[in-house]
């Protein structure tokens, strides 16, 4: 609590807040985590007057999620000049709690990446170390609340686009149940696989974010609130499920699991080894679903409605056609072609149709699993923060490399990443996984581990804040 009392005085006295923004932008010329930073258009738009734990902080929006008046760019060419008419659900509730939106934040266009790379508008770093990556796509997120700009952000987890970041970046990282948090403003890249999640400094911060954004809202009909009881989770008797098999970690992130189960152990909890077989095909799965589902969302960037326009067209037809060739990038373009193939009349049941069974059969095996375990506690991704170039993953290795984070959105469970140390000057942790509706396990969980590891601020942070902590 006392943390948040020097936020909120941060942005309540002009002098305090000149110092505040002055700082965010001078260390945001060295990380670039934001694509708009403007604390009086965000206090512009709070609404919440009563006293409210969130009322007063600052916090940044990934820019693939709706602030009105903000710009919505998705990290695109295409809509480089668009802003929001409108405010996304879960921002609306935080604007109610009196939250502070101070700006938006860098992403892999429309969310298609693991690095932050695939921005078209600007290049994040680490905070840990300005020749690593971010993570991605919500880079931008990560980087903001590790570098100490704000306590929290909000972003996008299609396939592990919160979870990963918030561990390259040494932040806690929650990716909600599926449709526990409304998509309302969430711009569309894989609708049956994203969520709005929230990255934050803290497990006691996510959790009051969480309760605020929760919850179903009539302009998303996928949206739903928990049905029937959650079972208690008693400390004493916790079952932390963990994978027999993790082949392909680098040694930093192989030693900070086994760590983690002797932590787990040391906090008394029982372990129990699983296999899951079905987690070998979520890599091909995930991206044949995804891919499809892109190119249908995509679609509507036709020059008629959005952002920019080809002045090089000459009929309808090359309109269309030379807006995406200028608008969009070379990994959104590849995803919609991909797309575009698993979803051909013919061959739907090759692709598309045999993606979704497996669907449902990882869905059923994580249900067995859950018969036996509380929590099932994995990875987040085989390395820790890569550089942004020379020996780095290439693409298809990242798509690969996302293995461990897709599980979760191809069966709609919550899942939390959480930092559980420093190796070679970069974050590690490992996230858990919890049954449907189930995240109060997972802030169980993690707050129980913070007490053994509370996670440093980055080397490149605000010196405001930690003057004030
Ligand atoms: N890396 C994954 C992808 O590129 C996940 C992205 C995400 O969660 N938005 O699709």
């Amino acid at each position: 609590m006392a943390i948040d009392t020097k936020w909120s005085e941060i942005l309540n006295s002009s002098e305090n807040k000149g110092a505040y923004i002055k700082e965010v932008q001078d260390l945001d010329d060295e990380i670039g985590a934001f694509l708009q930073f403007d604390p009086d258009l965000g206090a512009a738009l709070t609404t919440g007057g009563s006293e409210n734990s969130l009322k007063g902080l600052p916090f940044a929006v990934k820019d693939n999620i709706a602030v009105k008046d903000f710009n919505l760019t998705c990290g695109s060419k295409i809509l480089e000049t668009f802003s929001s008419p409108y405010s996304a659900t879960a921002v609306k509730r935080l604007l109610e709690a009196g939250a502070i939106p101070v700006g938006k934040v860098n992403l892999d266009e429309f969310g298609m990446g693991s690095a932050t790379t695939n921005s078209a508008l600007r290049k994040t770093v680490n905070p840990w170390n300005p020749d690593r990556v971010p993570g991605g796509s919500s880079g931008g997120s990560a980087a903001a609340v590790a570098a100490g700009m704000v306590p929290f952000s909000l972003g996008s987890d299609t396939g592990g686009s919160v979870r990963q970041p918030a561990n390259f970046c040494g932040v806690y990282g929650l990716k909600p149940t599926y449709g526990a948090v409304s998509r309302y403003g969430l711009v569309a890249y894989a609708s049956s696989l994203e969520c709005i999640g929230i990255l934050s400094e803290s497990v006691d911060m996510m959790e009051r974010v969480y309760e605020t954004i929760k919850g179903s809202d009539p302009k998303d009909q996928t949206s739903r609130d928990a049905s029937g009881e959650i079972p208690d989770l008693h400390h004493e008797t916790m079952t932390i499920g963990v994978l027999e098999s993790t082949e392909g970690l680098d040694e930093e992130v192989a030693q900070a699991y086994e760590e983690a189960i002797n932590q787990c152990k040391s906090l008394g909890w029982n372990i129990l080894p699983v296999t899951i077989d079905s987690l070998n095909y979520v890599v091909p799965v995930y991206y044949t679903i995804a891919a499809a589902e892109a190119s249908a969302n995509l679609a509507r960037y036709t020059g008629v409605r959005y952002g920019h326009r080809s002045a090089q067209s000459t009929d309808v037809q090359s309109m269309t056609r030379e807006t995406r060739e200028e608008g969009f990038g070379s990994e959104v373009k590849s995803r919609i072609i991909l797309g575009t193939y698993v979803l051909r009349s013919g061959f739907q049941d090759q692709y598309y149709v045999r993606a979704q069974k497996i669907r449902t059969r990882i869905k059923m095996d994580l249900a067995e699993v859950y018969e036996k375990v509380d929590l099932l506690m994995m990875p987040v991704f085989p390395t820790q923060a890569f550089p942004a170039t020379g020996d780095s993953l290439t693409p298809f290795q990242q798509k690969l490399a996302d293995r461990y984070t897709i599980t979760a959105n191809l069966a709609g469970l919550p899942a939390m990443s959480v930092p559980t140390g420093v190796k070679n000057g970069l974050p590690v942790g490992v996230q858990f996984m919890a049954p449907e509706f189930c995240e109060t396990h997972l802030f169980k969980a993690a707050k129980a581990y913070e007490a053994i590891y509370r996670p440093q601020r980055a080397s490149k942070s605000l010196h405001l804040i930690q003057e004030v902590r």
